[in-house]
């Protein structure tokens, strides 16, 4: 089978998983405990959490509260960051964002959202133009899940603290993380990552935020994450994100490379007769969508799908073809002809040129078919 769909969930890293297995039989102490073997994995969880963070920011100013996942993450950082006033935001979030932000409008604060340009990134400067001296929250994706555009998040920060230095600057990374070499600003107060997107598991994820940041809790209870997101950490989780995350970062530019390389084969086989390519080249590597016009992308997916071809649409599945469509390409401004036909491949390290070249038959032919099937 060929794996293109990366971008909703990677394969669990072996490795890790082994290395990791000790936490679930001889290491399965409470970390909270006050004996020497629950206080030892309270101090290991400690380094695990700093090391999540190194890979992308100075440890002395950031630090990482585990939370269950990457939307857990982007709530807390929502509704507890952005409080009063308005919060600005984009049409390109992934719906964690985009819903938290939305419900944030109907609790009474303000939700602001910038457009986007044509290949899924924000327009900046419209974004700029909602950002006032009532804003209480800023919150950009880093890498956009469904094109792969990438915000220069630091410039954006930079941008947004001028113009309101009260105003907290929160990012979405959970596409970035691992994937793409980036070192936070100090600009930026809150970023949000997800393990199961890197090698790690479903239900571990972080938000690395300020330390000096005084964020009210998510989860109350017994105080664990220094009172911000109570509950007995999930310690199996957080030491295979850990060594995930260290695994994805020491080989991070070997990796963007072997990516690039596969992205680049794809582009160059799509047959342009077919296919139009609504990723921006200046983008992550990682992720390219394409979309064919006259076909219906979960048909198309289905077809690949029986040919051994896994990858993802640009669309959620429902019959209601208003919901079926997808918020962001409408953002993007893909046309009546192609939105129905979004088709995204995202890649992974292990991936090859030869699965690529293999992809780009199986792709071209199921088109090819589906066309002649409804005409
Ligand atoms: N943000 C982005 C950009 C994503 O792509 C995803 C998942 O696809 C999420 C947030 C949600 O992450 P999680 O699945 O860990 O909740």
């Amino acid at each position: 089978m060929i794996y293109f769909d990366n971008a909703a969930t990677s394969r669990p890293d072996e490795e890790c998983l082994s290395a990791a297995a000790v936490y679930l039989d001889r290491k399965f102490y409470n970390p909270s405990a006050l004996y020497a073997e629950g206080y030892n994995l309270h101090l290991e969880l400690e380094e695990a959490k700093k090391n999540i963070c190194a890979n992308i920011a100075d440890t002395d100013v950031f630090e990482a509260v585990i939370t269950s996942c990457g939307t857990e993450a982007d709530n807390h950082a929502i509704f507890c960051g952005g409080r009063r006033g308005n919060i600005v935001s984009t049409m390109g979030e992934h719906a964690a964002v985009f819903a938290a932000v939305t419900e944030s409008g109907r609790r009474g604060v303000e939700a602001r959202f910038a457009p986007l340009c044509k290949d899924g990134s924000v327009d900046a400067d419209k974004l700029m133009s909602l950002v006032d001296e009532k804003t209480s929250l800023v919150s950009v994706m880093h890498v956009n899940n469904e094109t792969g555009a990438v915000n220069d998040i630091n410039a954006i920060a930079r941008k947004v603290k001028a113009k309101n230095p009260h105003a907290l600057f929160h990012s979405d990374g959970v596409q970035a993380y691992g994937k793409l070499p980036y070192v936070l600003s100090e600009n930026i107060d809150m970023y949000s990552v997800s393990a199961h997107k890197i090698g790690g598991l479903k239900g571990t994820g972080a938000l690395i935020k300020k330390k000096k940041l005084q964020l009210s809790p998510y989860i109350w209870g017994g105080g664990q994450e220094h009172g911000l997101r109570s509950g007995t950490e999930n310690v199996f989780g957080i030491k295979m994100f850990e060594l995930a995350a260290a695994k994805a970062y020491s080989r991070i530019t070997e990796n963007y490379k072997r990516v690039s390389a596969i992205n680049a084969r794809l582009r160059e086989l799509l047959d342009e007769r077919l296919f139009v390519c609504l990723s921006p080249e200046s983008g992550s590597p990682y992720i390219l969508t394409v979309a064919a016009s006259g076909v219906r992308g979960e048909t198309v997916l289905h077809m690949c799908d029986d040919e051994g071809l896994v990858i993802g649409t640009g669309s959620a599945c429902s019959s209601n073809s208003a919901k079926r469509r997808s918020r962001v390409m409408s953002a993007c401004g893909v046309g009546e002809d192609y939105i129905d036909g979004v088709l995204r491949l995202s890649f992974s390290h292990e991936n090859t040129v030869e699965e690529a070249e293999a992809a780009a038959r199986i792709l071209s032919a199921a088109v090819q078919k589906d066309r002649e099937l409804t005409n």
